[in-house]
């Protein structure tokens, strides 16, 4: 008689609903499951650290549009694993966490990590469902995965106990039906006609209508009918921080460089999928124009009105069809610019000399050499790893995937690259949650390198595309340990640390530290200097070492690691590292900042602080 085990069937389920990567760590009892989903052609990837592996899964789910899996091990593990829940719910990624626990019967009984998970979590996700029987298997982790998909995307959990993963299932649960679990892709809704028509009266009569383009646009892979619509009304656009690429950054309606001129001034805008929250300011004076009327495009009702958009004017539905309902109804017609004040200048005369302002600014950092007696700038080694990288492979191609976190880091590197492809941009989100960018990494490869999820339309699956990490020095630390995952997959990312020597900026133990860089060996160097004793006075509470060789942490498991200081060996590195097969880090040694203002661009000048360091 075939039977089968829990795991097995925890497995078989997954597979039958299209799971083709789990991302978690072992332990008992899961450690089963994730042997029984290797044995079925499933890949499991096994990280360090519970945090990375469930950032992981969440921007999986975002960059492929299917859920992605986590599987971790009970108690501490769902604790490390909150702060991937936390970041899906942050940024609306499907995401379906699956967690051993207790046997249900030593239940409080201070079990092997025993933790109540479904008390715990029920508040942080959208289901969590305890598999509390054998043949309760299927069921909970197919509710579980379609609850993360359809409707606004989020976090679900399973919560698995040892004695139902180890159990022994009756003969008839041994192989589930496939065609009864097999789910198709979310139902998607159109909206109100009403509505559109209401939304296409007001941006015919805008002055200076905008379009604000979200990373939920990028996530409805509404790409090809933004497109079109922007071609055919001519209508600005701003993408956001991960809405870029919907719409190539060089297109010329582009207000990414004019993004303050283009929130003061726009009378109407058309936001799709995105927030009215901190990343646009609220949709409110001062950045906003008190005036403007907000028009939102979301899957979710529970977001029109929010903040400072036009309730009466919010239309629910999925981007794609909504924007095909744009095209219908404004085919006749083109955005005609006229001075949006009585002698003033016309909307988009605005947007182009505050942009050509800005990037002017932009490019005189870029193109400033860097005397032999400082450290290079954030601008500068931008400058050059951009211009490396140009050389090796055409920007408009595609084929690399960035992530970017930190503060200044992730700030001054949004400008800089440039997006020809959409979800190819991967920073700290609407969480802003610092210690991703390594788990992204290796959720970028298994979207674009490794398995396409069937049902996936990954355009350029076949063609491995190299992934690229911009890292804060701080960003970088919360899990470096995931260099070894890279190696252990033979995952050839680049990783850049911008080694500032700080959260934000270094301290004044700093510029000491500086001059002792110079006279170290590039090749790794054994004995690492340590800080002059006295220095350490000057900690602040910002303060990293400078002298940390990060990129030791490629070369003590098989990768490439380089010391960069100067712009020679920072072209060198690039180029090296772009064309290595093994994953690389690359420590690059720049300008630590002292005494210069602590911020996040992002957050507008009103939330400054002034650094007193
Ligand atoms: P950003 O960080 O780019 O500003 P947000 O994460 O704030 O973007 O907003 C994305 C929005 O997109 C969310 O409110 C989410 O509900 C919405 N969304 C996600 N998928 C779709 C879809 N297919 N159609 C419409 N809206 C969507
Ligand atoms: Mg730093």
């Amino acid at each position: 008689m075939a039977t089968a085990t829990g795991a097995q069937l925890i497995a078989r389920t997954l597979r039958d609903l299209g799971v083709t990567v789990i991302f978690g760590i072992v332990g008992i009892p899961v450690v089963e499951i994730a042997e029984e989903a290797i044995n079925l052609g499933i890949r499991f990837v096994a990280f360090r650290n519970e945090q990375a592996c469930s950032y992981a899964a969440s921007v999986y789910g975002y960059m492929t549009g299917r859920p992605g899996v986590c599987l971790v091990v009970g108690g501490p593990g769902v604790l490390h694993a909150l702060a991937g829940i936390g970041n899906a719910t942050a940024n609306n990624f499907p995401l379906i966490v699956l967690a051993g626990s207790a046997e249900t019967s030593n239940v409080t009984k201070g079990s092997f990590q025993e933790m109540d998970a479904i008390s715990f979590l029920t508040p942080h996700t959208k289901l969590a469902v305890r598999a509390s029987t054998l043949d309760s298997i299927p069921g909970s982790v197919q509710n579980a995965y379609r609850t993360c998909w359809y409707g606004r995307p989020g976090p679900t959990y399973v919560d698995l106990p040892a004695d139902i993963i180890q159990g022994n299932a009756p003969a008839s649960l041994a192989v589930p039906p496939p065609e009864k679990i097999l789910l198709p892709s979310p139902p998607r809704a159109s909206g109100d006609p009403k509505m559109i028509l209401k939304a296409v009266q007001l941006l015919k009569s805008a002055k200076a209508p905008l379009l604000v383009i979200g990373k939920g646009a990028a996530y409805a892979r509404a790409e090809a009918g933004i497109r079109k619509l922007v071609e055919h009304t001519q209508v600005p656009f701003l993408p956001t921080p991960m809405g870029k690429g919907v719409i190539p950054d060089s297109h010329p309606l582009n207000a990414s460089s004019a993004r303050s001129a283009a929130l003061k001034h726009s009378d109407v805008a058309l936001v799709l999928g995105a927030r009215l929250n901190w990343i646009l300011h609220f949709g409110e004076p001062p950045k906003w124009s008190p005036k403007a009327k907000i028009i939102q495009v979301d899957i979710c009702a529970e977001e029109i009105g929010r903040n400072a958009g036009t309730a009466e004017l919010g239309i629910v539905g999925d981007i794609d069809l909504v924007v095909e309902q744009f095209q219908h109804a404004l085919a006749n017609w083109r955005y005609t610019p006229s001075p949006l004040s009585a002698g003033g200048q016309p909307f988009p005369v605005l947007l182009a000399e505050s942009a050509k302002k800005n990037e002017a600014k932009a490019q005189k950092a870029a193109l400033l050499k860097t005397p032999s007696s400082s450290p290079l700038t954030y601008q500068r080694a931008y400058h050059i790893i951009k211009s490396t990288l140009n050389t090796l492979t055409p920007p408009e191609a595609g084929d690399v995937v960035y992530v970017s976190e930190g503060a200044n880091t992730m700030d001054i590197s949004r400008s800089v690259f440039p997006l020809y492809h959409p979800r190819q941009r991967l920073d700290a989100g609407t969480y802003a949650t610092m210690g991703v960018g390594l788990g992204y990494i290796i959720a970028a490869h298994e979207a674009f390198n490794a398995s396409a999820s069937p049902g996936t339309t990954l355009s350029a699956a076949a063609k491995p595309k190299k992934i690229i990490a911009l890292e804060g020095d701080s960003a970088f630390g919360f899990s470096a340990m995931e260099i070894e995952t890279m190696a252990r997959y033979r995952i050839p990312a680049l990783i850049f640390v911008m080694n500032n020597s700080g959260i934000y900026h270094g301290d004044s133990t700093s510029e000491d530290s500086w001059r002792s860089l110079q006279d170290q060996t590039i090749i790794s160097d054994t004995k690492a200097s340590s800080p002059a004793e006295e220095g350490k006075k000057g900690l602040r509470s910002t303060s990293l070492l400078y002298e940390t060789r990060y990129e030791q942490l490629a070369t003590m498991c098989g990768g490439k690691g380089y010391f960069a200081r100067t712009e020679e060996e920072l072209e060198k590195a690039t180029r090296d590292g772009f064309l290595s097969d093994s994953v690389t880090v690359v420590n690059v040694v720049i300008d630590p900042g002292i005494g210069k203002k602590i911020g996040f661009a992002w957050q507008g000048n009103n939330n400054k602080q002034e650094a007193k360091l």
